[in-house]
């Protein structure tokens, strides 16, 4: 961290030079005052404000899916090691065997071919979105499916990747979105029946404990093998980097657009996995909020939501709702799906939020948010690339206004080519935040955390300001 301190070193001197009649030195001279001149000073330098705020502590990122977290050039690495195809055409990853004359070839083979290793990093993410002829929300979503085969066994590399990417930008802690046992889960009703949310007692009574919790067993166990992995890789028993201190937990996503008994058997092993493992620290439904399974089942989905929280109270709730916009759905389909998960989900925590003011009474549900805590996870270049929505189009200075409390987060840093730091100056350059806010923002991150420990990541928070602050104004 010297190194902060001799980047900001010139430039407290150069503020301290142009201190003119009208500035007061004994305030300026203040320690936290200091830090705020400073970051007033580096709006005017883009690169210099990423710099301060890479640099700067970030409680955490609370909306990020774990495959949609690693960037491409790792998936060709591994999908390269291990043996995965690629259809030439299409940049689908398959597992092998591979069919050359197909125009299927092992990924390795395409290693030297530099233009289409180009193509392949813009079709596993949004990189340059704009040229190709689909939009941002079909490109963001296709990417989960085309990379998946690249991922297969790579969880232990996945998490030290993202890790390592935490500690270089000063985040303590990471709460990750992850699916392991939902397709058993999902295997457990395929033969039941769906007769409403009537029924959802008897579906309940369908889907015994101990074949939940057998999954739960199951999943456990693969974590514990994960987690090994991904410390292996890092080497925290020898050289122990910085990333071996970053706190993960994750959160049990439930993949939304499956026939609803379906639906409802993954979220129910999704709470007893949050009960039973304490690495899970919450539930979230995933996958287009926009799909027709979606917008067709999303009524009885905030209801089996409410219904696995009456029978486990405890278990923390964060759910993806109004990432819509006017054009991308039918009005009707904009007025309800904050307030439903809020109301009848229960969520103690809503993604994105980014249709709030097309909802009924939306300052009624502003008001309701306030006074239950329910904070936002703000997605500004995910909101950007699959809405199109930006700036003041963004409810993000609504929220603030209303007392609302907001977070910055990812979703995700591989697809979208981003790092949390992005988002931050993001957020600084749109809405001309104060160091005060950005602070705040920060301490959101973890305040709204699901972790146990999250008291104990607040002081570590407290600890880094005072040093990042130390570092800054005192210009070693
Ligand atoms: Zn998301």
């Amino acid at each position: 961290m010297t190194t902060l301190g001799r980047l900001f070193a010139p430039l407290l001197l150069a503020l301290a030079a142009c201190a003119g009649p009208q500035a007061a030195p004994s305030q300026a001279l203040e320690p936290s005052g200091d830090v705020g001149a400073v970051f007033e000073s580096l709006k005017a330098s883009p690169p210099e404000l990423v710099a301060f705020l890479r640099a700067m502590p970030k409680g955490g990122d609370l909306h990020s899916h774990l495959s949609g977290a690693i960037y491409a050039e790792s998936y060709i690495a591994w999908a390269a090691q291990d043996g995965v195809c690629v259809n030439r055409m299409t940049f689908f990853m398959v597992a092998p065997p591979c069919d050359v004359a197909a125009g299927v070839p092992p990924v390795a083979a395409t290693l030297s071919d530099e233009t289409f290793q180009f193509r392949l990093i813009d079709a596993l993410s949004v990189r340059n979105y704009a040229i190709y002829p689909r939009s941002g929300h079909d490109q963001f979503f296709a990417t989960f499916a085309m990379f998946d085969a690249a991922g297969d066994g790579r969880d232990a590399d996945m998490l030290a990747e993202v890790m390592a990417r935490a500690a270089d930008q000063n985040i303590p802690y990471l709460e990750l979105m992850t699916s392991p046992g939902m397709s058993s889960a999902r295997f457990l009703a395929s033969k039941l029946p769906w007769n409403g949310i009537g029924s959802l007692p008897e579906l309940r009574a369908a889907l015994p404990d101990d074949q939940l919790d057998a999954i739960v067993a199951d999943t456990s166990a693969h974590m514990d093998t994960v987690e090994a992995g991904a410390r292996a890789i890092l080497d925290c028993e020898g050289a122990h980097p910085p990333a071996c201190d970053v706190t993960v937990r994750y959160l049990a996503q439930v993949i939304r657009i499956f026939p609803p008994e379906q639906v409802f058997a993954q979220t129910l092993y999704g709470f007893r996995l949050v009960e039973g493992d304490t690495r899970f620290v919450g539930i979230n439904f995933v996958a287009p909020e926009d799909d027709h399974v979606t917008l067709r089942d999303y009524s009885a989905q905030m209801a089996m939501v409410g219904f696995a929280a009456a029978e486990m109270p405890q278990v923390p709730i964060a759910l993806h709702a109004g990432e819509l916009t006017m054009g991308l759905v039918p009005p009707e389909d904009l007025r309800f799906h904050i307030r439903e998960a809020v109301e009848i989900a229960g969520a103690d925590r809503i993604g994105h939020g980014v249709d709030l003011m097309y909802e009924d009474d939306p300052y009624g549900l502003l008001a309701e948010m306030a006074a239950r805590d329910v904070a936002v996870e703000i997605n500004l270049t995910s909101n950007d690339v699959i809405l199109g929505v930006t700036g003041d189009d963004h409810p993000f200075e609504i929220y603030r206004a209303y007392g609302v409390p907001v977070l910055l987060s990812t979703d995700d840093e591989g697809v979208s080519r981003i790092d949390l730091t992005h988002e931050y100056a993001r957020a600084v350059e749109t809405y001309d935040l104060t160091y005060a806010e950005v602070k705040t923002l920060s301490y959101n991150s973890l305040l709204y955390a699901f972790a146990d420990e999250r008291d104990a990541l607040i002081t570590e928070l407290d600890a880094r300001f005072a040093a990042f602050e130390a570092e800054v104004t005192q210009g070693r």
